[in-house]
């Protein structure tokens, strides 16, 4: 009894120190995975290879590095950098902070590339169809009307008008012509935070992982040599999956869809894609476009933009960057992908 009773101490440090070891010990063969709210959706980060300490660590830093661009980015946070322009913009030039200067150059390149296709100042408009936050209460088309003041704010300006200036210090500033141009970075603020993600697992040492944020994805490294395998939402179908992309290494992929935000009214479907040149959501035929590139920041930006482009202007805008692989699906069922692409068809639309 006595024996038993002074060995406690040794059995609880025995039972610690196993503890200690289970914890630390590396799971190879294991993807751990954590899902939480962020920018207004799901992001899972997905590790391999690494402790369920090591993971741990990790994966707060990124879910704090996500918040933090949130807060860069966001159109309804009044503390945010894009709220404080969105209200001020046009009196004085804001000072833009250097992370918000890089999404605002790569938008104005594919803004510009895109022909407007990609349109990183349309704010106004989206809250004029009430996607600002996710999808309208109450399906409601706005009147025509509105839309045409809109347009005609535009203009009023004679040049496209989001004007970014970088001083000889590299300060950047921006002016925003009237407030037909207000900032709305939802179709590529999410792509620079998976981007940033990723920057900060391998930081960490994390070399094998995938990052999802709302159906956009930036990818590292394998499974044990195994490939990262994701499947591509069926754009009618939601229990179905259309696509299977096998990945390995570093890739990022993105998906703009017309069935991830929308209502209908009056028979027709109103979706968050919209078109600056009518001022409604946009009628390309395209109803899902994927895009594979080296950042997830373009291929978010690229598939908005390839959305709105359609089939064959889409396909051309696709073939101007080196390392850029598209799928593309129409709403009459025609479908095509890029040769590069890393993913093969399931099901037809
Ligand atoms: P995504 O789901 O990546 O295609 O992005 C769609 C989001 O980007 C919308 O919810 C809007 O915030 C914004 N958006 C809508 N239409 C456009 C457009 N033509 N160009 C740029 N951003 C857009
Ligand atoms: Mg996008």
């Amino acid at each position: 009894m006595v024996k038993i009773k002074k060995s406690w101490p040794l059995i609880i440090i025995l039972l610690f120190f196993s503890f200690w070891l289970w914890w630390n010990k590396p799971q190879d063969n294991e993807v751990r995975s954590t899902t939480r709210l962020a920018m207004g959706t799901l992001f899972t980060v997905s590790t391999w290879g690494v402790t369920a300490h090591e993971e741990e660590n990790a994966v707060s830093l990124v879910f704090a590095r996500i918040k933090e661009l949130e807060l860069l980015a966001s159109r309804q946070d009044p503390s945010s950098e894009v709220y404080k322009i969105n209200r001020s913009g046009w009196e004085t030039p804001a000072i833009v902070p250097n992370e918000l200067s890089i999404v605002l150059e790569k938008s104005l390149d594919i803004w510009k590339l895109s022909h407007g296709a990609f349109d990183p100042g349309l704010g106004s408009l989206s809250d004029l169809w009430g996607f600002t936050q996710g999808v309208p209460a109450e399906p409601k088309i706005p009147a025509e009307k509105d839309i045409l003041s809109w347009k005609a704010k535009r203009e009023n300006s004679s040049e496209y008008g989001i004007h970014l200036e970088k001083s000889s210090t590299g300060m950047v500033t921006i002016r925003l012509a009237n407030d037909s141009f207000a900032l709305d970075l939802g179709a590529i603020a999410k792509g620079f935070a998976l981007d940033q993600a990723m920057a900060t697992l391998k930081r960490k040492g994390v070399q094998n992982a995938l990052i999802i944020g709302g159906g956009d994805m930036v990818i590292a490294g394998s499974k044990g040599g195994k490939p990262w395998r994701i499947g591509i939402q069926h754009p009618r179908d939601h229990d179905k999956v259309m696509a299977l992309a096998e990945i390995t290494g570093d890739r990022a992929m993105a998906t703009s869809g017309d069935y991830e935000r929308f209502f209908m009214a009056e028979g027709q479907r109103y979706h968050h894609i919209l078109d600056s040149q009518t001022g409604k959501p946009s009628r390309s035929g395209l109803i899902s476009v994927s895009i594979q590139a080296g950042e997830a920041m373009i291929a978010d930006a690229l598939s908005t933009a390839v959305f709105v482009l359609g089939m064959e202007k889409g396909k051309a805008l696709i073939a101007q960057f080196k390392d850029v692989e598209g799928m593309l699906v129409t709403e009459n069922g025609e479908r095509w992908k890029s040769p590069g692409f890393r993913g093969q068809w399931l099901e037809g639309p």
